[in-house]
């Protein structure tokens, strides 16, 4: 079906690199400017959340965040790379135990998975205290439709793996899993997919919220949103629609890149 969308929106196809250090700066550059872009939209809060991208060749160590840097002041050189045992092996920052406890778990279990994206976000957790999956209600909220998981649980700030790992089994084969009393996250075959799911994401969330507080909105019948998030909802898909973000963000601040 992937082929069917870039036919239909003749979708741009994603870059490729002839060695991996080229794909590692790339990396490292979508993953700033997914961080500058969650400020611009107010995903911070405070010191919480964190995007991770693996590393293309050692594949068990993923780039994050310093924690305690705000996600508007984010530059690829400040990313760290973090190992499989969540040791700090590049840069001078510390790493946040919550990112390594979650995102090491959904990097092990996904080996499909280079980027997760995790914060802590009004609507995303405003809609994760009810303990329900989103509802196909939107066009845009399809791209989630039959595509994401919950995670019913809360029992403190995660700082151990196995509660990572329990979340990466709530994720399962999906995009997304909302975990209750807490909030969002996704995943993505690159940064921009992973970065673009969460935005979506967020963005539905208030959706719904703002529906259901004013009436009883109509859902999309079942063959219309899996038809809809076949083409809405796929790795190239999830890409593309973070292009212009990037467009924008590489020009306002190109300070990111450094
Ligand atoms: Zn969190």
């Amino acid at each position: 079906m992937a082929t069917a969308a870039a036919d239909v929106f003749h979708l741009r196809k994603r870059p490729t690199f002839a060695t991996a250090e080229e794909e590692r700066r790339h990396r490292k550059q979508r993953l700033a400017a997914a961080f500058r872009i969650f400020s611009v939209l107010g995903f911070d809060e405070g010191v919480a959340g964190h995007i991770t991208a693996r590393d293309p060749e050692r594949l068990d160590h993923f780039w994050v965040n310093p924690f305690g840097m705000h996600f508007g002041q984010i530059r690829a050189s400040d990313l760290i790379l973090v190992n499989q045992h969540g040791e700090v092996v590049e840069g001078n920052h510390p790493v946040n135990v919550a990112a390594f406890a979650i995102h090491s778990q959904v990097h092990s279990a996904r080996p499909d998975v280079v980027a997760a994206a995790h914060a802590h976000s009004l609507y995303g957790k405003s809609w994760s205290s009810l303990g329900r999956l989103l509802d196909p209600i939107t066009q845009d909220s399809c791209a989630f439709y039959g595509d994401h998981g919950l995670f019913a649980d809360f029992t403190g700030i995660v700082y151990q793996t196995s509660e990572g790992e329990r979340i990466a089994k709530a994720l399962g084969n999906y995009k997304a899993v909302i975990l209750r009393n807490h909030g969002l996250l996704t995943v993505g075959h690159t940064v921009d997919e992973a970065a673009w799911w969460f935005i979506t994401m967020e963005r539905s969330c208030q959706a719904q919220l703002l529906a259901e507080a004013a009436g009883a909105p109509v859902k999309i019948d079942p063959g219309h949103a899996e038809a809809t998030m076949q083409l809405l909802g796929t790795h190239e898909a999830g890409w593309f629609q973070f292009q212009p973000l990037w467009a924008r963000i590489t020009r306002e601040q190109p300070d990111l890149l450094e």
